[in-house]
């Protein structure tokens, strides 16, 4: 029978929250993979299985694991029975057609009650291999390792481990609240935010109808993107445009960036408000762009009571790109789009503002009345992966 054996990170699930984040990683993996023929997801003496039925593919379930935060490496495992005789014809057969220049075998025994201590299954195993095969034994730098692991009720032999994403189990961090542009920052800042098991909801501010829909039709694609990796999100549209026009009358321009930025901020924070989020993330880099500068970002942090988190802040264009494509989300954000705050910028924006000069530039605006019209006007749209037989409950 075929199984998948996942390995966590040890050290992370470690201590007196262990069982609660490992029921997080279990409740994840079973919600990952509903809607393919996965017999059961169970905890096992160390380990996550997951028993493959006939028709699972394993490359397929082998996907939904490689996005499943806390899982460190995982293998595609076969059950042996727990006899040494058994054990050692069934692998036999198993390596047919495999020509190694050197092997070894490493067993790990969860369960003491198997009687033969593991270096000498190891050796056992090793010696029978031999025999038939003829294969060279290299204990230190093998080309190819039979890996055993010996549980109570059960064998499972596998030689290969596949990486995992690393992190921590969805939902163990609690709810943050990412601001997503359509660009390849922010959806990099999410995903490091969901890596260290945060739940992520998005806010997309957008200036339809003054301008296309393009960005909130990217917003949605990296939504539905990132969800691979969180199962669930929620994506809160927000129209920006009445906004700008109205800051354009009555902010001194080169201010207009700051301004705007604190805006997105304050609207935001209402939102994290209603729902439960305890920060706000966002892809800013220092210097990337004129709002970036460490004078604006406290200036348009200073507007926030909740922690604004900036995973990117230190990390270079290059650096970030090599991650956007290694998530997939390179090739939706560079899809060409009027980003709403190109629009209503002038050339040269302020790159020192200062706090007390925006504070007061601010009081033309009915700041209050603009934070709730954007939340009442806000289109909420919910996303699910996979999308049939989904049961995650948050
Ligand atoms: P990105 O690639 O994420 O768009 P950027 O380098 O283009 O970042 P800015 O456009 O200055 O930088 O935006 C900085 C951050 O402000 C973004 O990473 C995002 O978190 C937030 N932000 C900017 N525009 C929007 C928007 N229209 N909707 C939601 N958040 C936004
Ligand atoms: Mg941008």
């Amino acid at each position: 029978m075929s199984s998948i054996i996942v390995h966590y990170q040890e050290i992370a699930l470690k201590g007196k929250n262990r069982p609660w984040f490992l029921g997080r990683l279990v409740r994840h993996l079973r919600a990952a993979v509903a809607d393919l023929d996965v017999r059961e997801v169970r905890s096992l003496m160390g380990r996550i299985e997951l028993v493959l039925g006939p028709t699972a593919n394993q490359e397929e379930v082998g996907d939904r694991i490689r996005k499943t935060f806390g899982v460190a490496n995982f293998s595609y495992a076969t059950t042996a029975p727990l006899d040494l005789d058994a054990m050692a014809s069934a692998i036999i057969d198993d390596l047919k057609g495999q020509s190694p220049a050197t092997f070894r075998v490493s067993v790990r025994r969860a369960d003491k009650r198997f009687e033969m201590p593991s270096p000498q299954i190891e050796r056992e195993i090793g010696g029978r291999i031999k025999a038939v095969y003829g294969w060279t034994v290299n204990l230190s730098a093998a080309e190819f390792v039979v890996h055993i692991e010996i549980l109570a009720n059960a064998a499972f032999y596998f030689y290969r481990k596949e990486r995992g994403p690393g992190g921590l189990p969805m939902g163990t961090a609690g709810r943050v609240l990412c601001l997503l542009s359509g660009g390849i920052d922010s959806p990099v800042a999410a995903h490091r935010m969901m890596k260290r098991g945060c739940t992520v909801t998005f806010v997309h501010f957008h200036s339809y109808p003054i301008l296309s829909r393009a960005s909130q039709d990217k917003a949605r694609e990296l939504v539905r993107l990132l969800t691979q990796w969180q199962l669930r999100s929620r994506l809160y549209l927000v129209p920006f445009g009445d906004i700008q026009q109205q800051a354009l009358l009555l902010i001194p321009g080169p201010m207009l960036v700051v301004v705007y930025r604190r805006m997105m901020l304050r609207i935001a924070e209402r939102v994290a408000l209603i729902r439960r989020a305890q920060a706000l993330i966002t892809g800013d880099v220092v210097g990337q762009v004129a709002s970036q500068t460490l004078e604006n970002l406290a200036v348009v942090g200073a507007v926030a009571t909740l922690p604004i988190f900036r995973p990117l802040i230190g990390m270079d264009k290059e650096e970030i790109t090599a991650e956007a494509q290694r998530i997939g989300s390179y090739p939706i954000s560079i899809i060409p789009d009027q980003d709403c705050c190109t629009l209503f910028t002038p050339r040269h924006p302020l790159t020192r503002a200062r706090l007390e000069a925006v504070e007061q530039a601010e009081k033309a605006l009915p700041i209050e009345a603009f934070i709730e019209a954007a939340v009442r006007d806000a289109v909420v749209e919910e996303f699910e992966f996979p999308v049939v037989g989904s049961t995650i409950e948050r």
